[in-house]
């Protein structure tokens, strides 16, 4: 019996490599501390790229993020991804944070505007002596140092911007600054990543542009994330979690269902690097990335 037309043409990681990258942000508390680093430590056997972490609205994670970041360093093999921002701080601020990152041996920066500090739907007005946007932030850190530097991208434009063009057009600044990769905000058709890699592509755009997958643990939740984000969400989708709202067995199962139809159909259609947007949960991601053939290094190396 054939197993179906992508499933059966489905080859694992040794035959094309798969890279990964996972996103956390900084625990607020102890308990959330406690899922993060469980988190980090059921996902570290899979050898991620990197592992990034964000940086809050307005700098508010600042001391978090460089904690988070430095025990990763420090405790882990992982290789960190410290998420910057420009929002509310000078230039000398933000380079004296870059410094430190280098200091610490750091080498690897998502480099962004950041949402005004109102939030996201507010008009965004630079610091006076602060960097402009993320292309001028992307100049700044390369001034500053060897760094590695990841930038966003938006498949269905950023929100503040007036057209899809004028998005890439950014894009491209942040490139010719010096950025080496972008991830994109998530999105739940792949066709719209691929229509927008096309369009990037014939704007002479050629570095890695990595999908952002969002496994929605939470549909409530990744609605409201994407109104925010300018993220559509299919009716398909939400039919999907309708009424599930108090059955979260259901809900996972479903969630995992969903990720791993996405993240297989874009391996189908080229994609071999994924980031995924963990919210500091593991199962999901874990069972995702099983799904694509990754397994935990240690058992790769007995075999
Ligand atoms: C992978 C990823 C990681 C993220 N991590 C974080 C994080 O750690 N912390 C955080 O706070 N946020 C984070 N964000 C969200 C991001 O900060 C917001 O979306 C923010 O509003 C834009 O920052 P940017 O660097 O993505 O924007 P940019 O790429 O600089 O700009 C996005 C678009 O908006 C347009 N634009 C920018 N400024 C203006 C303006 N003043 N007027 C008109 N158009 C304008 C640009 O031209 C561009 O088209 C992340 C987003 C992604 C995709």
């Amino acid at each position: 019996m054939d197993a179906g037309p992508r499933l059966s043409r489905f080859m694992p990681a040794r035959h094309r490599r798969i890279g990964v990258s996972f996103e956390f942000f900084p625990p607020k508390d102890e308990g959330m501390e406690k899922i993060l680093w469980d988190s980090v430590e059921r996902l570290k056997p899979l050898a991620p790229d990197f592992v990034s972490v964000t940086y809050g609205a307005g700098g508010s994670t600042r001391e978090r993020t460089h904690a988070t970041v430095k025990r990763i360093l420090s405790e882990t093999p992982l290789t960190p991804a410290a998420h910057l921002t420009c929002v509310a701080a000078t230039r000398g601020e933000v380079d004296a944070i870059v410094r430190n990152y280098h200091d610490a041996g750091v080498r690897h920066i998502v480099a962004l505007r950041g949402d005004p500090v109102g939030g996201a739907g507010d008009k965004y007005a630079p610091h006076p002596g602060g960097y402009q946007n993320a292309a001028d932030l992307v100049a700044g850190i390369k001034r500053a140092g060897d760094f590695e530097i990841s930038v966003s991208a938006y498949p269905e434009k950023h929100p503040d911007s007036p057209t899809l063009e004028a998005d890439i057009d950014m894009l491209k600044a942040k490139v010719d600054a010096g950025a080496s990769r972008a991830i994109t905000q998530f999105f739940f058709e792949n066709d719209l990543y691929f229509r927008y890699l096309e369009r990037v592509r014939a704007r002479g755009i050629d570095i890695p542009i990595v999908p952002g997958i969002l496994p929605v643990q939470n549909f409530k939740a990744a609605k409201n994330f994407a109104a925010r984000a300018g993220a559509s969400v299919p009716v398909w989708l939400a039919e999907r979690f309708h009424g599930l709202d108090n059955d979260p067995t259901t809900r996972k199962l479903i969630a995992a269902a969903v990720a791993a139809e996405q993240v297989i159909d874009l391996f189908d259609r080229g994609v071999t690097n994924f980031h995924f947007y963990t919210m500091n949960r593991a199962d999901l991601v874990y069972a995702i990335c099983h799904l694509l053939g990754l397994r935990p290094v240690t058992q790769e190396a007995v075999q």
